[in-house]
């Protein structure tokens, strides 16, 4: 996330370190990674070190959706889950390929990913730092209104805005919307 960042509502959050509250919506203060916690319902970031990445192939990555073309999203690399604590790096550029989406035909990949959707993704190539979301845990973890940019609500596998009833679709992960990474 970068300052500014809009990372929810304190309708259903509450906002703690590294974030700030205006008008409802809670924003990033900090460049770092959004760390949700179920149980008080919170959201807070953390700050980016300059750690290393030691990425490899098989990783599991949380990234941010930066921008969607034809054949490929990109994805602002955020963190590494498990290998003991989470490790924050700065962001690393990688890319989704249309073939990597999904265990079916993708027809638009504007149907599958949007800009400042945060997902979970994995690593498939280092080189060219490709990432995959095809299985039922990967894939778009958060999404937000392309018309309000109000955290979009998962209902009945739909994506619907709760503010103005839009509906949207995404390649969602299962663990959508519950900050489980
Ligand atoms: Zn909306």
């Amino acid at each position: 996330m970068l300052p500014g960042d809009l990372i929810g509502t304190s309708e259903e959050l509450t906002g703690k370190t590294g974030t700030f509250v205006d008008k409802g919506n809670i924003y990033a203060a900090t460049t770092g990674i959004v760390k949700i916690n179920n149980k008080e319902r919170s959201i807070s970031i953390t700050p980016v070190t300059n750690t290393p990445p030691n990425l490899q192939v098989g990783d599991i990555v949380i990234g941010q959706v930066t921008d969607v073309k034809d054949s490929v999203a990109l994805v602002e690399i955020a963190g590494i889950k498990g290998r003991g604590e989470r490790e924050i790096f700065n962001a690393e550029q990688a890319a989704i390929h249309v073939s990597n989406v999904k265990d079916a035909y993708v027809k638009e990949l504007y149907y599958e990913f949007s800009p400042f959707d945060i997902v979970k993704a994995r690593v498939i190539d280092m080189r060219n730092m490709r990432l995959t979301t095809v299985n039922k845990e990967l894939g778009v973890m958060k999404a937000y209104c392309g018309n309000c940019r109000t955290a979009l609500k998962k209902d009945n596998g739909k994506l619907k805005c709760p503010k103005c009833n839009r509906n949207e679709t995404r390649k969602l992960s299962s663990d959508y919307g519950t900050g489980i990474i």
